[in-house]
């Protein structure tokens, strides 16, 4: 049985119940109010459904936690049709519009007791629990916390009905949970309750709780289709039982091998992997190098591939070995935050380590004290790429970041040539092994065409002024062949206090090319505070408008500019060409 832990859809269907709704939604991190469309304004809702009954049936069958603040009966009709399986029903919970009464109608096993105890706080009301061994006991033996699975659920129910019927018992194994409970103890008591890593006999005189506690190590050899089948089987063969496994271990040489991704998930279990190569490639000295809690080992023979080990209580992955480090490259955008790609936002949640170049790297933050900022370690980009290879290959989790789009004169390129560049290295199968993935972002020539309208409405070329990274004369000959064939361009790095001759001499090459009334947008510091959108046009374009934070960008023959109604200056490239 699987604890409910996805937060709550809250329900509502009229603005009367808003208020409550909201009190209901500070309990639960994450939980979201569903609004009926056309009563509840959009504000006041973070979804909206057309029809309740199929909504809240869509709900419970994708197994989502939902407080309906509607008549219990109401409830209880739309999902009725959905009742059949009582071992997999996500809560469901009826409040009174004005949380005047909490009443828990299903999920008593994954938990809507404890929602409604929560709420009823939040609303100081006295919940409606219904169920007799959580009224008896006060807490549900059934719904242990997380960390720990119920062996049998049918075998559960026999259990806590012989409690009510009047039998005592006894617990053996740590189940702290259960130390305020009211339960009837009694040492010699006939029946137990038993927190085990080991599999249940099948006995019906005892209630098994199984912590997550079990790691499996694999070496080199085990591989295949079936590894998760092969597991499984060789877990029931030391008598350990299934739900009790927590992660799989694996030698560091195989980070990144898919067998192993494929299995983890297929047991939803943790993938972790030793720390060093040399920890030992045999699985059970791997689980003596990894593992760092007391613990017992079930190895059935010492060179067997797999090994068991099973600690004394739910184990938390990230205590087991190393897990396989991550690299993200994502571009933040040009700085607003509603510009950034949701998942270069993720990628930054989740890093344990921010690289990147200062002033980016504080446009990202502000980071958690649980994350490392490595803002000024490297100058270099290249130096700075593999320096991201080395902390991600020792299990780091790392986001480095650039502003706009990570492959637009920017890192992502950098890195890629770090990894290219190891090819002959020792260390190359370990930054290999590292998952990378890159994140794309709002370029600066995007975001300014954006504000200035749509001037890269047709074909465009982005170039970069700077003379750092390639010789002038190259930048001369492609400004040359770009403007005779009359695209637009983007130009990056258009000057800087190191380079302050490069743009006129530029411009002067455009000119040679362009009408002096072809348009040209300057956009400084978009996305940011005290951002500025200029138009004007080749003629009246001087250097001095221009600085290393503007983006230029010289329209074609095409491009024109026009007033709207109101004032409004709006710049686009139609998108025929005649
Ligand atoms: N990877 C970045 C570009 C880095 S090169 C991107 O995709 O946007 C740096 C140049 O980009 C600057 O010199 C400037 O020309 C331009 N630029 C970056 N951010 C900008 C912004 N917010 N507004 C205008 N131009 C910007």
């Amino acid at each position: 049985m699987a604890r409910m832990t996805a937060p709550p859809a809250i329900v509502i269907l009229g603005v009367g119940a808003v208020a409550t709704a909201r009190r209901v939604q500070k309990v639960f991190e994450g939980a979201t109010i569903h609004g009926l469309q056309g009563r509840i304004p959009a504000a006041d809702a973070d979804v909206a459904y057309t029809e309740l009954s199929a909504h809240l049936r869509g709900l419970y069958a994708s197994g989502t936690p939902v407080v309906a603040l509607c008549a219990a009966g109401i409830v209880i009709r739309c999902v009725a049709p959905l009742l059949s399986n009582k071992g997999v029903e996500p809560p469901v919970l009826a409040v009174a519009e004005d949380g005047s009464a909490v009443v828990p109608l299903l999920g008593g096993l994954s938990g809507a007791n404890a929602m409604a105890r929560e709420i009823g706080a939040a609303l100081d009301v006295p919940p409606a629990i219904t169920t007799s061994g959580e009224l008896r006991f006060g807490a549900c033996v059934l719904n242990p916390p997380d960390g720990y699975a119920l062996a049998s659920i049918d075998q559960g129910k026999r259990f806590v009905s012989d409690l009510l019927a009047g039998e005592a018992t006894r617990i053996e194994g740590d189940a702290p949970w259960l130390d305020g409970v009211q339960l009837p103890r009694a040492n010699d008591a006939r029946r137990t309750i038993r927190v085990t890593p080991l599999a249940w006999s099948g006995a019906t005189d005892e209630l098994v709780i199984h912590p997550r506690s079990v790691v499996a190590a694999i070496d080199e050899t085990a591989t295949g289709d079936g590894l998760p089948e092969r597991l499984l089987d060789a877990m029931r063969a030391r008598g350990l039982a299934e739900q009790s496994l927590a992660v799989l271990l694996a030698p560091a040489s195989r980070t990144g091998d898919p067998v192993l991704h494929d299995a983890a998930q297929a047991l939803q279990v943790a993938l972790r992997f030793t720390a060093d190569s040399d920890a030992g490639n045999n699985a059970a000295q791997m689980l003596r190098a990894s593992l760092h809690v007391p613990h017992t080992p079930f190895d059935a023979h010492a060179n067997a591939s797999v090994a068991f080990a099973a600690a004394h209580a739910p184990l938390d992955p990230a205590t087991v070995g190393r897990a396989r480090g991550k690299l993200s490259v994502i571009g933040l955008g040009p700085g607003a935050a509603s510009l950034m790609a949701p998942a270069a936002r993720a990628a930054l949640t989740q890093a344990t380590d921010i690289l990147g170049y200062e002033t980016y790297v504080n446009m990202a933050g502000p980071f958690r004290a649980d994350q490392r900022v490595h803002g000024t370690d490297n100058r270099e980009e290249m130096q700075r790429a593999r320096h991201a290879f080395e902390l991600a290959s020792a299990g780091r989790h790392v986001a480095m970041v650039s502003s706009g789009d990570p492959g637009v004169f920017a890192m992502a390129a950098a890195v890629l040539e770090a990894l290219d560049e190891a090819q002959a290295q020792t260390h190359y199968a370990a930054w290999s092994a590292v998952e990378l993935e890159i994140v794309p972002g709002v370029s600066a020539a995007f975001a300014t065409a954006a504000q200035a309208g749509a001037p890269l409405g047709h074909d465009f070329c982005v170039l970069s002024l700077s003379d750092n990274l390639k010789p002038w004369s190259v930048i001369e000959t492609r400004l040359r062949h770009a403007a005779e064939a009359d695209l637009v361009m983007a130009f990056y790095n258009p000057i800087s206090r190191a380079r302050p001759w490069q743009l006129d001499k530029a411009l002067d090459i455009v000119r040679d090319f362009r009408a002096p009334s072809t348009v040209v947008v300057l956009g400084r510091d978009i996305g940011r505070p005290g951002a500025t959108l200029k138009t004007t046009t080749l003629a009246d374009l001087k250097s001095a408008d221009v600085d290393m934070r503007t983006m230029v960008i010289i329209g074609s023959s095409a491009t024109r500019a026009f007033c709207a109604a109101g004032g409004r200056e709006w710049v686009y490239t139609p998108r025929w060409y005649g």
